[in-house]
């Protein structure tokens, strides 16, 4: 636990405030949480009630019905639990700063938990500098605290896997279990009312033409562990064969609640382990994605603060696409066509549709889909825009480090230099005959044929 403290100012307690507040953000959950057993242990300390809050607002960039349906039904599920422990959970119509100054006057001491992007960042150092009280973030998003594992931007998954994997066996602890000494779901506190997530979509002003995708993934705790439950039992001794088939289900399906922190990896990776030996290959392919090129992806942002630009990118993968600016393209798209899927290119186009659709584009499918960006507009700079665009539009697991790592891998991070070639100069290309060549990908197109 104490690599993953960290006191964001140099404050004191104020012991007669009127409780613990735990402002959550990241780590959307009531189990696996080292946050919030963090702020129980504190509270029961200080021997004050602990509150947990969490500003809803609808002036975040990305706000749209889509992701805000996934992210409220989670939250009223996460109610319930929180209550069940004896835990008030207080919505805030409020953004993440203002809400939590607000809240700071009447508490001894407020924790929070950690989020590897700039924007959160920021709001964390903003609260940390004007409250009088401190400040504590609690790491609860990597199975490995960041900084342990290296103190530097890693250049390939090559390099940081050797560093996690040789600390990964004292991590793979379960998160200690606190009791609150003083039940707090009677305290009077101001919240705002609500029964359902429609509830609190009434209350804010967002984006309402991406549409909402519950029917494919319903947010909360409870929908994590069916698909965690099914990937245990139906997927997982096929993964490494077929995860990378885009017409074939052997992914998790776990990221969007992951990215919401409704379910911990930590507790994926220990309920994998119940079931099978962590020798075994199937088990290996899953942590090599969910924990080395997810915690990669999470020191990429930590380390590189032009991460979600192209400029962001490493020098030899910009000398390469400029070099080759001036090269000949067939096909140069707007970002309406791309978005609407109107390429002339199927698989792309199937791809789209399943973006649009599902909320979820396959892993495969992904890569194909960033690379032929580079392909058909002006500038690589275009494209590594219209990809994050897109991206953190309609993924519901978008605005997550694992995106921006994703889409700057396909313009040369954490790659190396291949054949030099048109367009892509240097860095690996990707074609419709290698799709046609590994998978039945007509049957994907059929699946995804139109909006
Ligand atoms: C261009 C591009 C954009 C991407 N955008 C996102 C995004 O916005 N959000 C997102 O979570 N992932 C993104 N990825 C990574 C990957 O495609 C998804 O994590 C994966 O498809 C999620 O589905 P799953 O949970 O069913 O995967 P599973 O195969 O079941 O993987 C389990 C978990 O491992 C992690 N993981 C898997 N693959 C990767 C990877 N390549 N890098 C980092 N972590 C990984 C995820 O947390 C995932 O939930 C992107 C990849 C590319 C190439």
């Amino acid at each position: 636990m104490e690599s993953r403290i960290k006191k964001l100012n140099h404050k004191q307690f104020n012991n007669s405030g009127k409780y613990v507040v735990y402002v959550m953000e990241a780590s959307q959950r009531a189990y696996f949480n080292h946050a919030l057993e963090f702020a129980i242990a504190l509270s029961n300390e200080k021997k004050k009630p602990l509150v947990v809050v969490f500003n809803l607002t609808d002036k975040f960039r990305f706000s749209n019905l889509r992701y805000y349906t996934f992210m409220l039904e989670g939250l009223v599920k996460l109610k319930y639990l929180l209550n069940q422990r004896g835990i008030n959970f207080v919505i805030k119509k409020s953004d993440y700063i203002s809400g939590s100054i607000q809240i700071a006057k009447d508490s001894v001491v407020i924790v929070t938990d950690r989020n590897y992007l700039k924007t959160q960042r920021h709001w964390r150092q903003k609260v940390a500098e004007q409250i009088d009280i401190p400040l504590f973030e609690i790491e609860s998003d990597c199975i490995i605290p960041i900084e342990l594992v290296s103190q530097k931007k890693e250049p390939y998954a090559s390099t940081i896997r050797p560093k996690i994997l040789n600390l990964l066996n004292n991590f793979l602890q379960p998160v200690d279990h606190q009791e609150p000494k003083i039940k707090s779901t009677d305290l009077e506190i101001e919240s705002v009312n609500f029964k359902s997530h429609q509830d609190l979509l009434n209350l804010i002003n967002i984006d309402t033409t991406v549409k909402p995708v519950s029917e494919f993934y319903e947010g909360g705790y409870d929908q994590a562990e069916k698909f965690l439950k099914i990937f245990i039992e139906q997927k997982l001794s096929h993964y490494k064969e077929y995860r990378s088939d885009p017409t074939k289900d052997y992914q998790s399906e776990l990221s969007p609640y992951i990215h919401f922190g409704q379910i911990s990896v930590l507790y994926i990776v220990l309920e994998i382990l119940k079931h099978y030996d962590i020798r075994d290959e199937n088990v290996q392919s899953f942590i090599n994605e969910a924990v080395i090129w997810r915690e990669l992806a999470r020191n990429f942002c930590y380390y590189n603060p032009m991460y979600n630009h192209y400029e962001g990118i490493p020098d030899w993968a910009k000398q390469t696409l400029e070099d080759h600016l001036g090269d000949q393209r067939d096909y140069v798209y707007s970002l309406e066509d791309l978005e609407y899927a109107k390429t002339h290119d199927v698989y792309w186009n199937a791809a789209q549709i399943q973006l649009l659709k599902t909320g979820k584009m396959h892993n495969y499918m992904r890569m194909y889909w960033a690379k032929k960006l580079i392909e058909w507009t002006s500038h690589p700079k275009i494209a590594f825009d219209y990809a994050c665009y897109l991206n953190d539009k309609y993924e519901l697991d978008g605005r997550d480090p694992n995106g921006y790592a994703g889409i700057s891998w396909c313009f040369g991070t954490h790659d190396r230099p291949w054949f030099e070639r048109q367009i892509f100069g240097k860095i690996r290309y990707m074609n419709d005959k290698g799709l046609e060549r590994k998978f039945d990908i007509k049957e994907y197109v059929k699946k995804y044929s139109s909006i």
